[in-house]
């Protein structure tokens, strides 16, 4: 259900306000890997409205490796990073980690996010296929191409059609960088689905200096949006740091994905 060859035209999903994701228009999530208390959503909304950006990212449930790592303000944060962006007119994207956190969170989530690690959490998948919400889809740590569509597929199957999918980066050998962004998945993904192929370049490459290089040609490959890590001060993140930009490196790197986007 989710190839070009069931359905020919691309899916486009509708958030109300005039916000939609859809192919033709460069879409751009940004924001912390973490939230981590109100004066950080505040700052981070008034970067994103400065710029244009209607989406903002960040994660109140995160998988980390070690559980002795931030691992998020929980539902509390959640409830407060909603009522800052929903008077801001922002959407908020953030991470869904297991079934029984998809209730809670619904009223005050616009996107549910699957992490990388839980791209094939199967009995996750099947509860977001029935959840009217659209669903962030991110391909798995060292998932290929057709798993995370045999992934979208569950989701889309049970009745939910508003999803996205989302190259992070995968596990190689390669260890001078924290995963290797799989330009080459971009065009694969555009030409076998319907769904918005989103680009992550800061996990993808996990350097703060080379998310903008990512991130360009990610969108000369064909990406129809970008979702980043930014925050005030990187390096005091709760969590992913290295990988963050500041609110300056942000700016200008949308200044330029937007002129990248238009020599498409
Ligand atoms: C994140 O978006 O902060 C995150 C944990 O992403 P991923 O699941 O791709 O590692
Ligand atoms: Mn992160």
């Amino acid at each position: 259900l989710v190839s070009r060859k069931w359905k020919v035209n691309p899916t486009v999903i509708d958030f109300g306000d005039g916000l939609q994701v859809k192919e033709g228009e460069l879409t751009l999530m940004a924001g912390p890997c973490s939230i981590e208390n109100e004066e950080q959503i505040e700052k981070t909304i008034a970067h994103l409205v400065s710029q244009g950006v209607r989406f903002m990212r960040g994660g109140v449930f995160k998988p980390r490796s070690s559980p002795y790592s931030f691992r998020g303000l929980g539902l509390e944060g959640l409830k407060m990073f909603y009522q800052l962006c929903r008077a801001n007119g922002i959407k908020i994207v953030t991470e869904v980690m297991q079934v029984s956190q998809i209730v809670p969170m619904e009223p005050y989530t616009d996107v549910f996010q699957v992490g990388a690690r839980n791209t094939q959490n199967f009995n996750l998948l099947d509860e977001l296929g029935k959840v009217d919400k659209p669903v962030l889809l991110k391909r798995g740590i060292s998932g290929t191409i057709d798993e995370l569509l045999y992934s979208a597929e569950y989701i889309f199957s049970g009745g939910n059609e508003k999803l996205m999918l989302c190259e992070r980066g995968i596990r190689t050998y390669e260890t001078a960088s924290r995963n290797t962004l799989d330009l080459n998945a971009i065009p694969i993904l555009k030409e076998k689905t319907h769904l918005p192929v989103i680009v992550d370049p800061s996990h993808g490459i996990g350097i703060r200096d080379y998310v903008e290089p990512m991130a360009l040609a990610a969108i000369m490959a064909g990406a129809d949006g970008i979702i980043y890590e930014t925050h005030e001060k990187p390096e005091e993140a709760a969590s992913d740091g290295a990988q963050t930009l500041s609110f300056a490196e942000s700016a200008r790197m949308i200044q330029k994905m937007r002129k990248t986007f238009e020599l498409r």
